[in-house]
């Protein structure tokens, strides 16, 4: 059969092979410690749940607005406004079901065939996937250890050029955990306007910063009319599996992503939406809790890595994962975490899930408790061990 060249080269997450593997071995008995998925490990915080299950039974389920409900935009509006400083309108804002629309539609909206789009590298794979579906050419730019993860500013601007469209940033990063500096953005913006090029600013980690919070660029002069924000409730409010997201765009791309959800997705799920208002308007405790969690598990994870001869790992600024650099074992990635997930039964995914030059680095999800990170501490310190 053949296929469409828009999906010849599309591959799955690399969470979700790992994951397979690791399900394999505990069929066959073995214990493994999961630090391969990319998800909070507390449940849906119980006032969400309730809103969505009452919206439910009071017969909230017939179909929406393709871009969302009007209390639900209102609610984003206002909550990003006071997030960024800025006066957003619920026009500036498209709903979907998860973050993933806010990252493809947009992309589709934009991107013409022979397009260049910049985007990181290692990072999230739906960045590559979009571009590809929307027959653009994909052209990642590395990101440096010394600086924090942040971009490599000298690869990005020998990587402009006329046929440049978009770029992609995503700040507090999958995988790295990196934050990228004011200077950085204001370096992006400074090319983006000269330009006229786009930018896709993925945001949703906004929320889980340890120390300040993340700047956007979409706040810095001139960038609102060319940058689209993709955020979601996913990780913030542990509602992965609710699916729901959204973008924050000037007008008129908003009413053309808002005709591609019409004829693709229809529109999200009316109970999810309601819950997600509960999530914005509703006690925020929940979520300062589980950051200062989350930053106990990170200190305890990174000091403990830190520890273990031949891996040095860099202290996270937000999001849950950690970024070990493995070179020293000088194994390839893919390898040692094979080998960790069958010696150690750790599982955990190699940097290069994340693109070519995530080679040298593992990425550990620390959204797990605090008995399990020091049970893998102590499995892949002897493990690796072993190896040297
Ligand atoms: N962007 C990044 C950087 C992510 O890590 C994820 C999920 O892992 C997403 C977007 C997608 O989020 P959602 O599950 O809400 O679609």
């Amino acid at each position: 059969m053949e296929f469409a060249e828009r999906v010849l080269e599309l591959e799955p997450e690399g969470a979700y092979y790992m994951l397979a593997r690791a399900q394999e071995l505990e069929a066959e008995g073995r214990d493994i410690i999961h630090l391969e998925i990319g998800q909070p490990d507390t449940p849906t915080y119980a006032n969400i749940s309730k809103a969505g299950i009452h919206a439910i039974q009071e017969g909230f389920t017939r179909y929406t607005p393709s871009a969302g409900i009007k209390d639900l935009r209102g609610a984003i509006a206002r909550y990003s406004s006071q997030r960024l400083g800025l006066d957003i309108k619920p026009a500036n804002v498209v709903v979907g079901p998860g973050a993933k629309p806010a990252l493809f539609f947009p992309t589709l909206a934009l991107v013409q065939p022979g397009d260049e789009v910049i985007y990181p590298n290692p990072g999230f794979p739906t960045y590559e996937a979009m571009i590809q579906v929307a027959g653009g050419f994909p052209v990642p730019v590395p990101l440096s250890e010394e600086d924090d993860f942040s971009f490599d500013l000298a690869a990005f601007d020998r990587l402009l050029n006329e046929r440049t469209r978009m770029v992609v940033l995503n700040s507090p990063s999958n995988p790295t955990g990196g934050v990228m500096p004011l200077s950085a953005l204001e370096h992006i913006a400074n090319a983006a306007r000269e330009r006229d090029i786009w930018v896709l600013s993925d945001e949703i980690y906004s929320r889980m910063v340890f120390d300040k919070p993340a700047d956007s660029i979409y706040t810095l002069p001139g960038m609102a009319e060319r940058t689209i924000i993709c955020d979601g409730f996913s990780k913030t409010y542990s509602m992965t599996g609710w699916r729901l997201g959204y973008g924050i765009m000037p007008e008129s791309l908003a009413g053309r992503v808002d005709l591609l959800l019409n004829h693709s997705i229809g529109c999200t799920a009316s109970f999810t939406q309601a819950a997600g208002v509960e999530a914005l308007e509703g006690p925020q405790d929940h979520v300062d809790a589980i950051m200062s969690e989350y930053r106990r598990r990170r200190d305890f994870l990174v000091s403990g890595l830190n520890q273990i001869p031949g891996l040095s790992c860099r202290t996270p600024q937000g999001a849950f994962y950690a970024f070990p650099n493995i070179i020293s074992f000088g194994k390839p990635a893919h390898w040692l975490a094979d080998y960790i997930l069958d010696e150690a039964g750790v599982a955990l995914l190699p940097g290069t899930s994340f693109g070519e030059y995530g080679e040298g680095y593992l990425r550990i999800c620390f959204a797990n408790s605090m008995e399990n990170l020091e049970i893998a501490l102590q499995r892949l310190s002897s493990a690796l061990e072993k190896l040297k």
